[in-house]
Formats: C-alpha cells, sequence, structure tokens
C-alpha cells in the first residue's frame, strides 16, 4: 500500500501533530492523505491515528487540550458521542447532529463535520444531475444525515431516506424536513423500496449510506434495472475492488462512484480547518488513489 510522498524533515521537537480517533482506526488512510500535504507544503507537521475506545474517548479529547494537537478528525463511533465534549459546535455539527472534526483553537474544543460539504462537493464533481429531482438514500445515520443535507443543498426534489429500522428512516426523515422548510421533500421508508420499480422508475441517484458490503459481503436485493439510464449509484463505502452495491450497477450499465472522492474532499475541508492553509491541489486524492491501487 503506498503511503505518499515522504516528509522532506525528520519529526523534531517543534514538530506540530493532527490525528485521528477511532475504534477501529487500523485501516484508516487519512495519515497518507494529510501526511501527503505536509510533506508537498514542507511544513513541520504530522498526522498520526489513534485506535481510542468509547470509554477512553473523553480523556483522550482532554489530552489534546493539554499536548496542544492542532486537530482531530474522528471515524466509528466518536462522531455522535464527541458532542458533548465540545466547548463549541459549529452549525453543520449540529445540523448533522454528529461531528468528525475538532479543532482545537487555544485549548478550547471546537466540533465542526465536514462530511456532508465533503459528498456535496464530490457529487458536483461528479457532476450528478439532482436538481428537482428524487434521490434515494440508503441508510438512516450519520453519514445517511450528511447525505440528505447535501442533496438538499444540490436542490433535490425528494429525497426517500430507506432503511433497516424504519423508525429510524422516519425520524431522520422528519429532522430534515425540519431544516429544510422549502425545497427537498424528505419521506421514511423500508428497504423494500429498494425493489419498487415505479419509484425506482423517476429516481436520479441512490447513495448507499450503509456499510452493507463490507460487514455482510453483499447488498440487500435492488431492482437496478428499473432506474433509468442516467441513475447514478454512490457508495459512501471505499474499497480497491467495487463494492457490492457498486457491483449491482456496473451489471446494470449505469454510471457510479465510491466514497473515496468523498474521503478526499472531507479531508481536504479538514486540513484548512486544522492548519489554516489548504492542501496543494490534487496532492491528497493522488495520494488516496495510490494508496488504493489506482490511476
Ligand atoms: P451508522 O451511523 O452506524 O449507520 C449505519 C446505517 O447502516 C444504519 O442506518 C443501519 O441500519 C445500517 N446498517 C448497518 N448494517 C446493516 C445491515 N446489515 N443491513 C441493513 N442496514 C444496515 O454509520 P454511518 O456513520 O452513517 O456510516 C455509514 C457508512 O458510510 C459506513 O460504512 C462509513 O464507513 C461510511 N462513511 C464514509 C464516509 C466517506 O468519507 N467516504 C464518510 C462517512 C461515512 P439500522 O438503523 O437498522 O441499524
Amino acid at each position: 500500500m503506498g503511503s505518499g510522498p515522504r516528509h522532506p524533515s525528520p519529526i523534531l521537537g517543534t514538530t506540530r501533530f493532527t490525528a485521528i480517533f477511532g475504534d477501529p482506526v487500523e485501516h484508516s488512510l487519512s495519515p497518507t492523505m494529510h501526511n501527503a500535504a505536509y510533506a508537498a507544503l514542507r511544513m513541520d507537521r504530522r498526522y498520526v491515528a489513534f485506535h481510542v475506545t468509547p470509554k477512553a474517548l473523553t480523556s483522550a479529547l482532554r489530552g489534546i487540550q493539554a499536548m496542544g494537537v492542532l486537530g482531530i478528525n474522528l471515524t466509528v463511533p466518536h462522531k455522535e458521542a464527541a458532542l458533548r465534549v465540545m466547548d463549541q459546535v459549529r452549525t453543520e455539527g449540529i445540523l448533522l447532529g454528529a461531528i468528525n472534526c475538532v479543532i482545537n483553537r487555544n485549548g478550547k474544543l471546537i466540533g465542526d463535520n465536514t462530511d456532508a460539504r465533503g459528498l456535496e462537493r464530490d457529487l458536483r464533481r461528479l457532476a450528478i444531475r439532482t436538481k428537482g429531482r428524487t434521490v434515494l438514500i440508503v441508510g438512516a445515520g450519520g453519514g445517511a444525515a450528511s447525505a440528505a443535507l447535501a442533496v438538499k443543498r444540490l436542490g433535490a426534489s425528494r429525497a426517500i431516506i430507506a432503511n433497516r429500522t424504519r423508525s429510524r428512516a422516519g425520524a431522520l426523515a422528519r429532522r430534515c424536513a425540519r431544516v429544510s422548510r422549502a425545497g427537498t421533500v424528505f419521506e421514511g421508508a423500508g428497504l423494500e423500496c429498494l425493489r419498487d420499480s415505479r419509484l425506482l422508475a423517476t429516481t436520479a441517484c441512490v447513495i448507499n449510506a450503509t456499510p452493507m458490503g463490507l460487514t455482510t459481503g453483499s447488498f440487500v436485493p435492488l431492482n437496478y434495472g428499473a432506474t433509468p439510464s442516467d441513475c447514478f449509484f454512490y457508495d459512501l463505502l471505499y474499497a480497491r475492488r467495487p463494492t457490492p452495491f457498486l457491483q449491482g450497477a456496473i451489471r446494470a450499465r449505469r454510471k457510479c462512484a465510491d466514497g473515496a472522492g468523498m474521503l478526499v474532499e472531507q479531508g481536504e475541508l479538514a486540513f484548512k480547518l486544522f492548519n489554516g492553509v489548504a492542501a496543494p491541489r490534487g496532492v491528497m486524492r493522488r495520494a488516496l488513489m495510490d494508496a488504493l491501487g489506482r490511476k
């Protein structure tokens, strides 16, 4: 697995740190992306991964204040629990009820979330046309909430949130509807709607925001062939090979992408929040694509 360009200077007494907390965290490619940007900018900084359990989260976050760590990314399962440790939470974190970034501003912990903005930027980059159309979001957790906010901002007229636990889909749809007084109409549904040909025939984009495919090895039955030929399939998961959700789209000759692009975009936004400067264009993307063995 590639690790990006080597940093031109050694770790010294002056070196400052940023990091990711997760449980598990060993698989994370965020260190690869952020360290590539530090190397390209010749910044005396490094990004490291810490395996932090839910029990240790509060003391780990207090530790970054004590040690002057500049910023932290949070991954599963910390995005919601970390909220209560923050001194301040920015609007995006409040809207999503979860944070994926903690900025240490002179000892004050500020929570933010770059997932929805990251996904929105990737959907724009891919030129996926959702304006005035229906989008189907599978899942009702934090990733699905980010997808709902992203497609609202892209002007979708209707977003169906389909989830295994139907009540959670309904709850997320109601939360989104409160934020979206005008514009997108949000509806909750069960996973059986993925076989509803009439609904699928009007769907412009299907977004998977569940770990199905990684944890289960397969995706629930979905009638890919009933979607319009320009329907786009987007998986928040990313892997070296197409995920089971995307394999169905490829077989049905539909366009698709995995969440590697979202990871890059949310990472670039986080880099700017932590360091006050933007990562040089394309550096984080190249580092991630190298690590995934892609061109
Ligand atoms: P989460 O809050 O734990 O939500 C998981 C969702 O998946 C829930 O709606 C859950 O349904 C559903 N689910 C889990 N296992 C299932 C199964 N076997 N069958 C059907 N549904 C199942 O997770 P999250 O934070 O939203 O993350 C979702 C996925 O997005 C993860 O794989 C994560 O890695 C990915 N993600 C990627 C990026 C990126 O940058 N590319 C960013 C954020 C998240 P129930 O409600 O019924 O339990």
